[in-house]
C-alpha cells in the first residue's frame, strides 16, 4: 500500500530505488561473493583482523596507567574476552565459509545475532553488553578496512539503495563517502545538522526529521525520495512513479545545463565580481570543487579529518592533507578552519559532551583548553601555507581574549617553525567566524584584531534562535528570515564594509539561491558554500542587476515578521 512521510528536504533533487533499512554506517558493510577458490583466504584474513585487534587491545591494557580508574582495564578485559569467545571468532569463519561471503558480512550477521541474544536479556547490566559487543565489532571492522579482500568480489548494487535509518551521525556520514547510496532518509536530524549538510556535499536526496521512516518503510520497498520538499513516498502507484521520473529527468538536464557556465566569471549584470568559493570536508572534495568552476575553498571543515578513528591524526599527517589541498587550488585561497569539534562531532580523547554539547566546550574553547592537538594542528597548517596560499579561520569565537590566545597560539606556533627553519606564509591571514550573536553584535574587537570574517549562519541561527541544529523536534523553528539572524548577517556585512576588512558568509544561507539576491543586497560579495550548488548561485549572480538590490533588501529587513519578509524576498527574486 503506498504512503506519504514528511521530513525536512535536506538535499537536492529525486532519488527513486529500493529501501535499505540500516543501523549505523560504522556496521554498515558491503556485501561480497567470494569464488570458492578464494574462501580460505578470505578465512586467514578475518584470523588477521582478530590477531590485529587483540595486539592492539593488549597494547591498550598494557599502558593504562596505574592511577587510571579500575573499570578501564575491566573494560579491556571485558573486550579481549569477547575477541577470542567462540561466537565472535569462529562463528563467522564458519558463515564465510558457508555463505561464500565476505568477512565483514559474514561478522555483521554474526553482530546481529548476538545483538539480539543480548536484547532478550532482562538484567540491565548484562543487557547493555551488546554496545561492548558492537564496540569490537568495529574495531575488527577497521582492522579488515586496511586489509581489503580480494578483487573479483562485485559490490552490492548501492546506487539502487536508499538508505533509511533513525539516526546518522556525521562520522556515519563520512563513510557514506566510499559508498554509491542512491539517496538517505533519517527520523531524526535538524536541516542544518552536519549529518545533512554532508548529504548535500555529497550531491544526494535526502530527508531529515521524518520521525517513523525506520518503523514503517521495510527493506527493499520501492520509496521515492524528494529531497527538495521533504517527501518521501513509500510504494508509489505507477502513475505518482512516472511523474517523479518526469522530475528527475528535468533536473538532470537543468544541472546539466548549469554546466555551461563552470568557467564563467562570477559578475552581476552590471559588472561587480563576487566570489564564489567552496566548503569542503576532506581533501579529495577538491575534485568536486574544481569541477564547480570554484575560485577558492571558504570552508575547510579540518575536524572531519579527526573522525572515524581512534587517535588524532599526526602533525605530518595533517600537513600532507592540508598541502594537497593548498597544492590543488594552485594559488587560490585555501581557508582552512582550525579544528571544529564537539557538539555532534566528536573524537576519541578530544572531545567532551557535557549537559549541552552544543554550548559546551566546543571549537575554539575545546582548543584552548587543549593547547597540544590545537599547536599541532596550527604547526602544520603553517608549514602547509608555504605551498600555496593558505588562510586560517577560527570557529566560535565570541570573546576579546579567545582571540587573543588563539593569535598567541599561532606566534607560538611560528616561533616552533622559526627554531626549526622550517618554511611558512609569514603573511598568513587569520580571520574569525561570526556564528556566535555575541561576536556578531560586538564586532569592533574582530575587526580590529583579525584579517578577515566569515558568517557561519547555521550555528549564528541555531544561537540567535535557541534551536538545536540537530534536534528535529525544534527545526520548524529554523528561520533564516527571522528578523533578528537578518539583522545580525546584514549588520556584519555593513560593519565590515565599512571597516574595510573581507567578510564572507559560510553557512548554508550562502548555497541557498532563494537567499543569493537578498544577500548580495545587503552588500556580500563573497560566498562560500558546497560545490553542489556553486552553479546554481553563480546563474543567480549573473542574473542580478546590483542598482536596486540594497533597497529592497533593506525593505526586507525592516520587515517585523518572517512571512512579510518571505513576500518582499519573493518580490526581489521574481
Ligand atoms: C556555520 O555554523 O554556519 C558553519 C559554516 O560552520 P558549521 O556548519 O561547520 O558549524
Ligand atoms: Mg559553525
Amino acid at each position: 500500500m503506498s504512503f506519504t512521510l514528511h521530513g525536512a528536504g535536506a538535499g537536492g533533487g529525486i532519488a527513486i530505488g529500493h529501501a535499505h533499512l540500516i543501523s549505523s554506517a560504522r556496521l554498515e558493510v558491503a556485501h561480497y561473493t567470494i569464488p570458492a577458490e578464494d574462501l580460505e583466504i578470505e578465512v586467514m584474513r578475518f584470523s588477521a583482523a582478530v590477531d590485529k585487534v587483540r595486539a592492539e587491545l593488549e597494547g591498550l591494557r598494557r599502558s593504562v596507567p596505574a592511577d587510571a580508574p579500575n573499570e578501564l582495564g575491566a573494560f579491556l578485559n571485558l573486550h579481549l574476552m569477547m575477541l577470542d569467545d567462540a561466537t565472535l571468532s569462529h562463528v563467522p569463519r564458519a558463515l564465510i565459509r558457508s555463505l561464500g561471503c565476505n568477512a565483514e558480512w559474514a561478522l555483521v550477521q554474526q553482530m546481529d545475532y548476538l545483538v539480539g541474544q543480548f536484547e532478550k536479556i532482562d538484567d540491565p547490566y548484562l543487557r547493555e553488553r551488546k554496545a561492548d559487543v558492537t564496540q569490537v565489532v568495529e574495531r575488527l571492522l577497521k582492522a579488515m578496512q586496511e586489509q581489503p579482500a580480494r578483487a573479483g568480489a562485485a559490490p552490492a548494487r548501492e546506487h539502487q539503495l536508499i538508505v533509511v535509518a533513525h539516526e546518522l551521525s556525521p562520522a556515519d556520514m563520512m563513510l557514506f563517502k566510499q559508498h554509491q547510496y542512491a539517496g538517505f532518509v533519517t527520523d531524526l536530524g535538524g536541516v542544518t545538522s552536519h549529518t545533512a549538510i554532508l548529504a548535500r556535499s555529497l550531491g544526494i536526496p535526502a530527508i531529515v526529521g521524518v520521525h517513523s521512516a525506520r518503523q514503517l518503510v521495510s527493506e527493499g520497498e520501492v520509496v521515492i525520495v524528494d529531497g527538495v520538499h521533504g517527501v518521501l513516498i513509500v510504494d508509489p502507484d505507477p502513475l505518482v512513479l512516472e511523474e517523479y521520473q518526469k522530475r528527475q529527468r528535468e533536473l538532470e538536464s537543468q544541472r546539466q545545463k548549469l554546466k555551461r557556465i563552470r568557467s564563467t566569471p562570477a559578475t552581476t549584470r552590471d559588472g561587480t565580481a563576487v566570489d564564489l568559493h567552496a566548503n569542503i570536508e576532506l581533501p579529495q572534495d577538491i575534485e568536486q570543487v574544481r569541477e564547480s568552476g570554484a575560485t577558492g575553498v571558504g570552508l575547510f571543515r579540518s575536524e572531519f579529518l579527526f573522525l572515524n578513528r581512534d587517535d588524532l591524526p599526526s602533525e605530518d599527517e595533517q600537513f600532507e592533507a592540508y598541502r594537497h589541498v593548498a597544492q590543488a587550488m594552485r594559488g587560490m585561497p585555501v581557508t582552512i578552519r582550525t579544528l571544529d569539534l564537539g557538539a555532534d562531532k566528536t573524537v576519541n580523547g578530544a572531545a567532551r559532551g557535557g549537559p549541552n554539547p552544543a554550548m559546551g566546550l566546543r571549537a575554539i574553547r575545546l582548543c584552548l583548553a587543549e593547547p597540544q592537538m590545537f599547536l599541532t594542528q596550527l604547526r602544520a597548517i603553517l608549514r602547509a601555507s608555504h605551498y600555496g596560499k593558505i588562510r586560517l579561520l577560527i570557529p566560535m569565537l565570541a570573546h576579546a581574549h579567545e582571540i587573543e590566545q588563539a593569535l598567541a597560539m599561532i606566534a607560538q606556533a611560528k616561533q616552533f617553525l622559526d627554531e626549526q627553519k622550517l618554511p611558512y606564509d609569514r603573511g598568513i591571514e587569520v580571520g574569525g567566524m561570526i556564528e556566535v550573536p555575541a561576536a556578531a553584535l560586538a564586532l569592533g574587537v574582530f575587526v580590529r584584531k583579525l584579517d578577515f570574517l566569515s558568517i557561519g549562519t547555521n550555528d549564528l541561527i541555531q544561537y540567535t534562535l535557541a534551536i538545536d541544529r540537530t534536534d528535529d523536534s525544534v527545526s520548524h523553528l529554523y528561520n533564516p528570515l527571522h528578523p533578528a539572524v537578518l539583522h545580525l548577517v546584514a549588520h556584519t556585512i555593513k560593519t565590515s564594509a565599512r571597516m574595510q576588512i573581507p567578510v564572507a558568509v559560510c553557512g548554508e544561507m550562502a548555497g541557498d539561491v532563494a537567499l543569493t539576491r537578498l544577500l548580495l543586497g545587503f552588500g556580500l560579495r563573497q560566498f562560500s558554500m558546497h560545490p553542489a550548488s556553486l552553479l546554481a548561485v553563480k546563474q543567480q549572480v549573473l542574473k542580478s542587476e546590483l542598482g536596486d538590490l540594497a533597497r529592497l533588501a533593506g525593505g526586507i529587513l525592516r520587515a517585523d515578521d518572517p512571512e512579510k519578509a518571505k513576500r518582499l524576498l519573493d518580490k526581489l527574486n521574481a
